[in-house]
């Protein structure tokens, strides 16, 4: 089957100084339906920027991009104007971020606004999205939606805005879910309930979904494949067991260096010595070389993402040899 989405050497560019710098730089990714991909690495790699060029929201006029495609259902949505992009956003592509309040309008009732994208791309009479707005909250495990349902969002829980926010995002039933940290301001049980509930979503209508997120217990509860962004690029891809067995790239080993526990708490990304290169100061070679333990000749040149296995990839020339030994 086609992929519901097909990123074909994604450039994102951002104005520094006069000069446009890429903060996404040569990414290409595919999702099927009902898969998870987890987009992994430390702030400021370019994940949010990958999500923000999806959905058509890079910022104007700072932000633009400059090449590549985006495939979404057989369509390339980079050349669509902004009416058209308007028109996929909340219907064929939505997306959830870390603060459901910027998402969410304080001001209308929760069932409102999971009406509001019933109404607006379905076309449904007032009392039809009303109803079908109900359902949704229903789905989304809000307790006595039919009450709730004229509530606002300042008078639910954090959890529970995240589950309005996600009946919003999935009223109109996206072919893809972009998932910006949904969870991270979230207690850990809590976490845990929005993540079943977003697995079980994903199951039930078959959407596929991108995944951003610090968390390694979070990649492991819910992704079906991983990719690992540094500094604009992504540097390895491979299946979630895989990965988690044997990374190849020593950005991805730094990464997962702390061994992962059965809460989902403590399991955020290894910090690693060092920082992320800023857009205008990259290093020529491998980006990482800076920061890589094992840097040596050969590190000086600009890597390419390599087969690593089967559906396995990585950016390092010592990835498909001795690191698979190692
Ligand atoms: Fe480290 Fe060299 Fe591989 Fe870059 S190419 S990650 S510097 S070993
Ligand atoms: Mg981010």
């Amino acid at each position: 089957h086609d992929p519901v989405l097909l990123i074909e050497d994604l450039r994102t560019e951002f104005r520094i100084g006069g000069t446009w710098r890429a903060a996404v730089d040569g990414v290409s990714l595919s999702l099927r339906r009902g898969e998870t991909l987890a987009l992994v690495g430390e702030s400021g790699c370019g994940k949010s920027m990958t999500s923000l060029s999806i959905m058509g929201l890079v910022p104007r006029p700072a932000g633009r991009i400059a090449g590549g495609r985006i495939v979404l259902e057989g369509r390339d949505i980079v050349p669509l104007p902004e009416h058209a992009l308007e028109q996929l956003r909340g219907d064929r592509m939505a997306m959830i971020f870390q603060e459901p309040m910027t998402s969410l309008n304080p001001v209308m009732t929760i069932g409102e606004q999971v009406a509001e994208p019933l109404r607006l791309h379905r076309g449904l009479s007032r009392a039809e999205a009303a109803r079908r707005a109900l359902a949704v909250l229903e789905e989304v495990k809000i307790p006595s939606a039919a009450r709730r349902y004229h509530e606002y969002p300042h008078q639910f829980s954090g959890g529970m805005r995240q589950r309005v926010m996600i009946a919003v995002a999935l009223a109109c039933e996206p072919a893809l879910l972009l998932a910006d940290e949904p969870t991270t301001a979230l207690d850990v049980t809590i976490q845990a309930q929005v993540l079943g509930l977003l697995a079980d979503l994903k199951a039930r209508h078959g959407m596929a979904m991108l995944f951003i997120t610090h968390n390694l217990g979070v990649v492991a509860q819910i992704a079906d494949r991983v990719a690992v962004m540094y500094a604009g690029q992504i540097v390895e891809e491979a299946p979630v067991l895989e990965i988690f067995a044997a990374p190849r790239h020593p950005y991805t080993r730094a990464l997962f260096a702390a061994i992962p526990r059965m809460d989902l708490d403590a399991q955020e990304l290894a910090a690693i010595p060092g920082r992320v290169p800023p857009l205008d100061a990259m290093p020529q070679g491998c980006r990482f070389a800076p920061r890589c333990p094992l840097a040596r000749a050969g590190c000086e040149a600009p890597q390419a993402l390599l087969p690593a296995g089967p559906e396995h990839r990585a950016r390092c020339h010592l990835a498909t040899k001795e690191l698979a030994h190692a």
